[in-house]
């Protein structure tokens, strides 16, 4: 026995010593694959976890609207940031103890290797696609609307897929579609083909309007970067999560600038009012946010300083170990 690990451990050793000669300790022992994108934190007796869908180059200097490339030069250097910046796709997947619900899905295939993570995620938390009951989406912008379906199926096929019913309408238009501007034309094709399964299952219901939706879930209108952009208000035990999609896409720049929109947005007046509104009342009721576009996992405060916002992520908690 002993002779045999004595042997076991000699191996070892040899074959310890190729690797590190030949490739090198880093090398033979770290991934290339990231970690896991996941996050998890507690809202009363929620249990949310943000999800990645994965980063991609923000092309400040070509859509952000209302400022200056030395604005944005300032407001770059001011938080440490490259330019283009990295921006986050975030999705946020929340266990209320009777549903598992999913605000968002990431871009699924539709932005290219950078992305499409957040299936992936959803099953590094420990759940699956299928368990997930309702997807609530904050708009169909493609990197909000791409990763509920994967080469043409429903990825998560018994969930409900719910978006208000005017982005349902204007997304499905072709007389809107030949109005808006041509770069937004695949974003079209991209919402109609991601509903299209759901549609077909009868799965894909219309939200009319703010209020109540679920237990403890209340929809908040937000409209202007898309024409029936939705923020969910998540609430239990006096504790709210307020989910905002796409109210804010670079904080570094629209958070101390609010009044700075996106090309994207389809009306930037309204979606600058939004901004203003929702963020002064969140800065005011102390309410926890989570944003698609922050900073992996985009959740935090915020502080309103002036007419300025300033961004508070959350503080750590490991939770138990076991
Ligand atoms: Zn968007």
């Amino acid at each position: 026995m002993r002779r045999a690990s004595h042997l076991v451990r000699g191996l070892c050793g040899l074959l310890a010593g190729v690797l590190l000669s030949t490739a090198g300790f880093a090398a033979a022992n770290v991934s290339q694959v990231p970690p896991p994108g996941i996050y998890r934190f507690k809202v009363g007796q929620l249990d949310v976890t943000a999800l990645s869908d994965g980063t991609h180059p923000f092309p400040v200097d070509t859509v952000m609207q209302g400022t200056s490339p030395t604005q944005i030069g300032e407001a770059l250097d001011r938080e440490f940031l490259g330019r283009p910046p990295a921006g986050s796709i975030n999705a946020f997947l929340i266990h209320t103890g009777k549903k598992l619900i999913l605000v968002d899905a990431g871009a699924g295939a539709l932005y290219g290797d950078c992305c499409g993570q957040v299936e992936r995620h959803i099953r590094a938390a420990g759940y699956l696609p299928e368990q997930v009951d309702l997807v609530l989406l904050t708009h169909l912008h493609k990197d909000h609307v791409g990763g509920i379906i994967s080469k043409g199926r429903a990825v998560f096929p018994n969930a409900i897929v719910r978006a208000s019913k005017a982005d349902i309408d204007y997304w499905n238009s072709e007389a809107a579609k030949e109005r808006a501007p041509a770069f937004l034309s695949t974003f079209f094709d991209a919402a109609a083909m991601s509903l299209a399964p759901y549609k077909a299952s009868g799965h894909l219901q219309a939200i009319t309007g703010a209020g109540p939706l679920e237990d403890g879930v209340e929809v908040v209108t937000s409209p202007g970067h898309t024409p029936g952009h939705l923020s969910y208000a998540f609430s239990s035990q006096g504790q709210t999560l307020l989910v905002v999609g796409d109210l804010v896409h670079v904080g570094a720049l629209q958070l101390p600038h609010p009044q700075i929109t996106v090309s994207y947005d389809s009306d930037a007046v309204a979606a600058r009012e939004s901004r203003i509104s929702l963020l002064s009342s969140a800065a005011e009721n102390r309410t926890l946010i989570a944003a698609a576009h922050l900073s992996f996992p985009g959740v935090g405060h915020i502080r309103k300083v002036g007419t300025a916002f300033e961004w508070v992520p959350l503080n750590y908690e490991a939770g138990p170990a076991r």
